[in-house]
């Protein structure tokens, strides 16, 4: 591989890789089947049922349950609002210790209830949260950590779960990048006390928005139903101020319709993610993630880290090459929070996340990309380094 890249250098490379005649975009959304989705929305005309816990709501609640493995599940209109039903549920108060390498929502959900986010470094092998540089950040006002499965990888759940435990701390996943994702032979689904999963549009598995927590305590079901419907208990009684954060009919028979094909959606994306990795992983400057062998991988996104001194470019350098070939990967995460105005109050030392903000970058990668597509922005990313 090396080899080839050089000799490509030697030849003076001349002949440019045609770009791609269609903008190739991060991802592109998953559909069904047409006739498929129109099949499972036919019954609406029916029973004119359009929302609040409809039966096609009902199902995809239950079908969610088993193949998530989950022990407790509540579907909700988005991943965001479930993951602030989740803060509001478990009471939380002070301070909590999450990521900043993560989506703004994460923070947002933490601020949005008058919580201080208190930014905890990233590893440098899988960008998860630092599980070693938790315990510093604790104070008698912590009560939570917010971890993120970033990209889908499983945080060091035993360790974060054994600091939560020796301090009375709760523990919220977002594990918005991580349907499917099964750590040690467990699914991510059952670790800390909830975790929200996300089924945006952009996501693995889409109801066009839509999103989920699962949790361990049953308990939990009855008041995060009620904080998603304005806390009505019933007809005459509202039990607490809440939010509207139902899901839809229309969105539960479109997950329905996408949960079809979802093992086929993870294969290819293996498929893709691997053709990526054993082309590029020998580039100089190029690095992959670690993703270590008791994982169950649900390939959701291709994120490489570009180091310039190697590399001979930086990683906005590549960017801006890669869109001369209608290519346009996103760098997530950039900015980081920290950076982001409304959290510039927040400073701790982030040495790893700054480093690793500056220089990601996530390829293409969707359900149905052809393996082709994914060699061609292999040899356009070595044409431009060789450059
Ligand atoms: C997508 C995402 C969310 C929010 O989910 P929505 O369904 O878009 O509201 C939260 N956290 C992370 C890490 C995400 O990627």
């Amino acid at each position: 591989m090396f080899v080839e890249i050089q000799r490509a250098v030697h030849r003076g490379e001349s002949k440019m890789t045609e770009k791609f005649k269609d903008p190739l975009f991060v991802t592109k959304a998953v559909l069904p089947e047409f006739d498929n989705y129109v099949e499972k929305i036919k019954p609406i005309w029916e029973n004119n049922w359009l929302t609040n816990n409809g039966p096609i709501h009902d199902r995809l609640e239950l079908r969610l349950k088993q193949y998530l493995k989950a022990e407790n599940l509540t579907l909700f209109t988005n991943g965001h609002l479930a993951l602030d039903s989740a803060v509001k549920a478990l009471n939380l108060s002070g301070e909590v210790i999450t990521t900043p390498f993560t989506f703004v929502s994460t923070a947002h959900a933490v601020r949005m209830n008058n919580l201080q986010p208190v930014f905890c470094d990233i590893k440098l092998s899988d960008y998860t949260i630092d599980e070693d540089k938790i315990e510093q950040l604790i104070t008698e006002k912590t009560s939570a950590i917010i971890p993120v499965h970033v990209y889908g990888h499983p945080c060091n759940v035993e360790k974060i779960q054994q600091i939560a435990d020796r301090y009375g701390l709760k523990v919220i996943y977002d594990a918005a990048h991580a349907f499917g994702v099964e750590y040690d032979q467990k699914p991510i689904s059952r670790f800390g006390d909830i975790s929200m999963f996300s089924f945006h549009a952009t996501k693995v598995f889409n109801t066009i928005e839509g999103g989920a927590l699962t949790f361990r305590n049953a308990e939990y079901k009855h008041k995060l139903d009620l904080l998603k419907n304005f806390g009505i208990e019933g007809p005459e009684s509202v039990s607490m101020v809440a939010l509207n954060a139902k899901m839809n009919e229309f969105q539960a028979a479109m997950g329905l319709a996408n949960l079809e094909h979802i093992e086929q959606n993870f294969a290819n994306r293996k498929c893709v993610y691997n053709t990526y990795k054993t082309r590029l992983s020998n580039v100089p400057g190029l690095k992959f993630p670690d993703i270590s062998g008791n994982v169950l991988y649900n390939y959701s996104y291709v994120p490489i880290l570009v180091d310039e001194r190697l590399f001979g470019k930086t990683r906005d350098g590549l960017f801006d090459r890669l869109g001369d070939y209608n290519i346009f990967p996103r760098k997530y995460f950039y900015p980081l929070i920290t950076h982001i105005q409304a959290y510039s109050d927040c400073v701790s030392r982030l040495d790893n996340a700054e480093y690793v903000s500056e220089r990601i970058l996530c390829l293409p990668i969707y359900a149905d990309m052809e393996v082709w597509v994914a060699q061609k922005v292999c040899e356009i990313i070595i044409e431009i380094y060789n450059s």
